[in-house]
């Protein structure tokens, strides 16, 4: 049985800065069921609040405690994990109130995390980077998505952080999608299993193939064009937001 919902936003809800065909509906249907909605996005720049506030304006209710960003779920990675003195690395972050919970500093991190990258770190942020590194801190990225889709297609922080990696010789562990730290963090806040939580988004890197890997049902809702696709063998079919509600609608009966 279906109790969790967890839509993603951008390419899947929201097309740039328009409302997918159908997404309104969609979700308003998915509550009229009693099913609960969750929001993951992938999104290291923006705050949770901000993220609420844009679905608000195209008539879509979200509590804050509903949204899950790369950003904050970064927050809630390290901290749990006892690496509470993070450097972070970003070009552009407005979503430092969802990492209160731990401490950004230059000074003796045990962490590295990078954010959003949109251009090559500076020297000095390359040598607070190696300096960390030869202490031990484990390097840890919020995403590394390949591109970022609004209306056209652009390079994402994938592009930088392969750059990062080859320059200071090691590799980051992500700790957005496609981890599985997120899906399972968002099927606990909801106390609902795995196996009764679906993912509806438009990527099969981040979205589809990560949350069944993480035990959860997911769906493919993608408007893109096969480049997202490049190099993924798949058997998965794209569904329009029609099809999905016709798709939930016999789950539910046979349920
Ligand atoms: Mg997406």
């Amino acid at each position: 049985m279906i109790r969790l919902v967890i839509f993603d936003i951008d390419g899947t809800v929201l097309l740039g800065d328009k409302l997918a065909p159908g997404a309104k509906e969609m979700i308003a249907f998915v509550r009229k069921l009693g099913i609960k909605v969750a929001w993951f996005t992938n999104d290291a720049v923006a705050s949770r609040r901000e993220r609420v506030e844009e679905l608000g304006s195209h008539g879509i209710d979200v509590g804050v405690d509903d949204m899950f960003t790369a950003a904050f779920l970064s927050g809630v990675y390290l901290s749990e994990k006892g690496l509470k003195k993070v450097l972070l690395i970003s070009s552009e972050c407005r979503c430092l109130e969802d990492l209160a919970c731990i401490e950004i500093t230059r000074q003796l991190p045990n962490a590295i995390l990078i954010g959003h990258v949109s251009k090559p770190p500076t020297d000095q942020e390359f040598e607070l980077m190696e300096k960390a590194l030869r202490n031990g801190c484990p390097l840890y990225v919020m995403q590394k998505n390949r591109f970022c889709v609004s209306r056209e297609r652009t390079t994402d922080v994938g592009f930088f952080v392969a750059g990062i990696e080859f320059c200071l010789g090691t590799r980051s562990s992500v700790i957005g999608k496609p981890s599985p730290f997120g899906f399972r963090r968002i099927c606990r806040k909801f106390e609902v299993k795995a196996s009764e939580a679906i993912m509806i988004g438009d990527s099969l890197l981040i979205d589809v193939l990560p949350s069944k890997r993480a035990g959860l049902a997911s769906l493919w809702c993608s408007q893109h064009s096969s480049w997202q696709t490049r190099g993924v063998e798949t058997q998965e079919v794209r569904l329009s937001f029609k099809d999905i509600r016709s798709w939930l609608r016999t789950q539910i009966l046979t349920s």
